[in-house]
């Protein structure tokens, strides 16, 4: 086994959600679904504003392949289809559904299925259907990966969950063990793999001894322990890890002939499989010290992080900033009316003292963003070329291949927001 170049180790913060299982809140009154909540197109509304609609239905269709359907978690009314906050940030149009509290479900279509009997084209068209993006945080609709039609060797399921804070897949991989073996096989066989790798940290030594008692039977399959080091889960860094390969600058992981899916992804094929169910709920870890406890809940999809807060026991102290997501990649919330969507794994409320909100000072050249930086960029010179608005600079030191894991602004000792001046000067390169 190797590691990757740089990465960092900062303080876990498991330990306030780890030992405790799954709950779930009470319902939402109301839920907002973004038609945009995956990467790729928008999807289109199939519904409209005054129509019933039942809980896994589907109220949003893919608009081509790289897009994802969309479904209601709730039983009620949708009340009206307009633009709404998205966590990103951006304003897109939503689908807003008023809960009738009666949780009626669409009768089922089928009885539940094994893997074994059903064909690969069979397991991709219900992955589709039922809506099912990457939950690690990408969102990339997953029946692209497994219908991509390149040779695939090695499926690496990734249970690395290196971001502080987060615990969602711990708490997935001891309770649904199950259903992560099961959601792998089915894509080892729609892609033709001989190989299943599970890869764990070594922070999660119980997750890693669950999954090895319901895989023991399973030749293919193996279950791999690696250091806990950040940004681990990145795709390009685990099959590094795992494989030795290094997946070249602009290509997939297919190009390698590896696919890398998350655990929860892998229990929501399961569920889609076996139950029928489409995407509409998933599990996210609410931690923070503005928080009194930390907790993994199963929520519905769309529900406003507000009705998480309140249901949660709400506010201890004043919180400094709200992140949908862990510290090192979420997304800065500037509304309580934002909902989670698919991929969101995580609501944190982190106190002043967390967040250490240092002065910038300036540049000593100490390198140690660069010695930190797993894409082995050089991060002090793409701010500086954004803060020049060079974009041939920008190009010329790869800043497409920056992954935005963060670990240059965490690793600085002068606080320079490096992460925030490279996000800026992306977005320079699109305006080109
Ligand atoms: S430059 Fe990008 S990839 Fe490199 S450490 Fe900074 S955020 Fe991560
Ligand atoms: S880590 Fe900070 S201080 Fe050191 S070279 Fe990079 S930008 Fe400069």
């Amino acid at each position: 086994l190797r590691t990757f170049h740089g990465g960092v180790n900062p303080i876990d913060n498991k330990k306030q959600s780890r030992y405790f299982k799954i709950e779930e809140l009470a319902p939402p009154s109301f839920v907002v679904l973004p038609l945009s909540q995956h990467i790729g197109v928008k999807a289109n509304s199939i519904v409209t504003a005054g129509q019933s609609v039942l809980c896994g239905q589907k109220v949003a269709e893919a608009n081509g392949n790289i897009s994802a359907n969309i479904h209601s978690p709730i039983s009620g009314l949708v009340e009206k289809i307009s633009l709404h906050l998205h966590p990103n940030g951006s304003i897109v149009e939503s689908i807003f559904i008023k809960n009738d509290f009666k949780n009626t479900t669409l009768p089922k279509s089928s009885s539940k299925k094994n893997v074994s009997d059903l064909t690969a084209t069979e397991i991709v068209s219900a992955v589709r259907e039922a809506g099912i993006v990457g939950l690690g945080g990408a969102a990339f609709p997953t029946h692209v990966k497994l219908s991509c039609g390149k040779p695939i060797k090695t499926i690496i399921i990734n249970g690395t969950e290196c971001e502080p804070y987060l615990t969602a897949d711990y708490r997935i991989m001891l309770e649904y063990p199950e259903k992560i073996i099961m959601g792998a096989l089915a894509i080892s066989k729609c892609t033709g793999a001989t190989e299943v790798i599970i890869v764990v940290e070594d922070n999660k030594k119980e997750a890693v001894e669950t999954l090895k008692q319901y895989a023991s039977a399973l030749p293919s399959f193996k279950i791999v322990s690696l250091p806990s080091k950040y940004p681990q889960g990145s795709e390009k860094h685990i099959i590094y890890a795992i494989k030795g390969i290094e997946v070249p600058p602009g290509a997939l992981p297919s190009d390698v002939g590896c696919i890398v899916d998350n655990v929860s992804t892998c229990a929501a094929i399961c569920d889609c499989l076996e139950m029928g169910y489409p995407l509409t709920h998933r599990v996210i870890t609410v931690s923070g010290g503005a928080f009194s406890h930390a907790q993994d809940y199963r929520v519905p999809i769309g529900t406003p992080i507000s009705h998480i807060i309140e249901q949660h026991g709400g506010f201890a102290s004043s919180p400094n900033r709200i992140l949908l997501g862990g510290p090192m990649m979420g997304l800065a919330q500037v509304s309580l009316d934002v909902p989670v969507i698919k991929g969101t794994n995580g609501l944190l409320a982190l106190t002043e003292k967390e967040v250490k909100k240092d002065r910038e000072t300036a540049c000593i050249r100490c390198g140690r963003c660069v010695d930190g930086c797993p894409m082995r960029l050089r991060p002090i010179n793409l701010a500086n070329y954004t803060k020049r608005a060079n974009t041939e600079g920008l190009k010329s030191e790869n800043i497409v291949d920056c992954i935005e894991c963060g670990c240059c602004s965490y690793t600085c000792p002068a606080k320079i927001h490096l992460l925030q001046w490279i996000k800026t000067g992306k977005g320079m390169l699109h305006k080109v």
